[in-house]
């Protein structure tokens, strides 16, 4: 498709919540997958709400989901600025040629569009033909009393002066479209193709909302959920028929297509991103796995030796988010508080370990190495009269004071040697 371009148009006045990323990740993959601008035009054009701080927090989350701006206030452009509140006069420019066409008025120091007398019927890519009611639009305001432009002027004269070919975005703007066309047509212009997504609803059907908990970008980045999840899930839901397991940017926009937008409703399911996010985390080596719950350890103070996570990354693979990656890291390289109280035969399992463990000098093994030990540990326990499951059990909750965690081998490989011999159970 040539010459597409379109825009994510985001307002800075907080942070981007899940709703906003979904129209973002919508509008980039269909630009991605048609060779065309993904812009970034910001809308300021309510100065008192908009914060330049804001911008920024837009702007870093929608990079750390993945998405790169071609045009932006950073980037430049060839259609810039891009900064709506930059671009004052152009918007009075055009208001003004309206009011000289007779399709505007001044009120009160306020200009108003005429509404359109008949209904404005609009091509929607995804649900064809949209017919909005004459009587749904009456006149509006395009220049307020206090001399600045409104959101619909600006964005009916931007999406044409940035040469946008598509606007996609939720279904809430229905009628903010039927105002747009009907800017463009009394400036004589072809406006561009609209294409609206369901609104993203919470799991009880209500509108995602601060109150309901609309989880902002943060936030779930917060809670340990890997982009690559966020961004295939925000995929999955603005156009149903990407689903098709764990999939990558390339892979998301190669089935992206504007016919099978979403519809009706879609459901945040914190289940399905769940899944995905541990299905993503899963297809991670495990030095990229290391990497990424190193950093969150780090955030939480717990301090590491490469060679500690180098062992983990492996053992942490079934983790649901990096969050869950980290505590369970986190249990194995910690010491417990308190020394684990260990039953007499836990405490027999810990003693074989000890022996076992000495014979090794390094201070850290490798997964493999830490195997060798328990083929010796087994053997040994053989001897002592000791079964398999009462050393494993006793040699975890001696070592990290728990029943449950990574897989043994990845707990004996992490943890150091004089921490192993010495430290830990009583
Ligand atoms: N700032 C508006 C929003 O975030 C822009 C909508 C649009 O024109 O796409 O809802």
């Amino acid at each position: 498709m040539a010459g597409v371009r379109v825009r994510f148009a985001p307002s800075p006045t907080g942070a981007l919540h899940l709703g906003s990323a979904l129209t973002a990740v919508a509008n980039f993959l269909f630009a991605r997958r048609a060779g065309g601008e993904f812009v970034l035009r910001v809308d300021d054009t309510d100065p008192e709400r908009s914060v330049r701080r804001h911008e920024r927090t837009i702007r870093q989350d929608a990079e750390w989901l993945g998405l790169r701006f071609d045009e932006g206030p950073d980037e430049g452009g060839p259609y810039g600025p891009y900064r709506q509140s930059e671009r004052m006069p152009l918007y009075f420019e055009h208001a003004e040629r309206l009011v000289a066409s007779d399709h505007a008025y001044r009120e009160d120091g306020a200009i108003l569009l005429r509404a359109p007398r008949a209904d404005i019927v609009l091509h929607d890519a995804a649900r064809g033909d949209v017919r909005v009611a004459a009587g749904a639009i009456t006149d509006f305001v395009i220049v307020r009393s206090d001399g600045t432009a409104t959101y619909q002027l600006a964005t009916a004269v931007d999406d044409h002066l940035m040469a946008i070919s598509h606007v996609i975005r939720g279904e809430d703007h229905l009628t903010n479209t039927a105002r747009q066309i009907a800017l463009s047509e009394s400036l004589g212009w072809t406006a561009p193709r609209y294409a609206h997504t369901a609104l993203l609803v919470a799991d009880d059907g209500l509108k995602l909302s601060k109150r309901t908990g609309a989880p902002s970008l943060a936030e779930l980045r917060g809670e340990g959920y890997p982009p690559e999840a966020l961004l295939n899930y925000l995929a999955e839901l603005s156009c149903p028929v990407i689903a098709d397991g764990p999939s990558l940017l390339g892979a998301l926009a190669q089935r992206f297509e504007l016919r099978s937008l979403s519809r009706g409703q879609s459901r945040f399911d914190r289940g399905r991103l769940d899944w995905l996010s541990q299905q993503h985390l899963k297809r991670l080596n495990s030095l990229e796995l290391a990497r990424r719950v190193g950093q969150v350890l780090e955030l939480r103070g717990v301090a590491w030796h490469p060679a500690q996570m180098t062992a983990l990354g492996e053992g942490l693979k079934g983790c649901q988010t990096l969050v869950d990656a980290a505590d369970a890291a986190e249990a194995v390289l910690v010491a417990p508080r308190v020394p684990p109280a260990l039953d007499e035969v836990s405490r027999r399992a810990v003693a074989l370990f000890r022996d076992v463990r000495a014979g090794w000098p390094e201070p850290y093994l490798a997964p493999v190495e830490a195997d060798d030990v328990l083929v010796e540990l087994r053997r040994r326990g053989e001897e002592e009269g000791l079964t398999a499951r009462e050393l494993l059990h006793g040699v975890r909750v001696g070592l990290t004071g728990r029943e449950h965690g990574v897989a043994l081998r990845y707990v004996i490989a992490a943890i150091e040697r004089s921490d192993a011999l010495t430290g830990r159970a009583a």
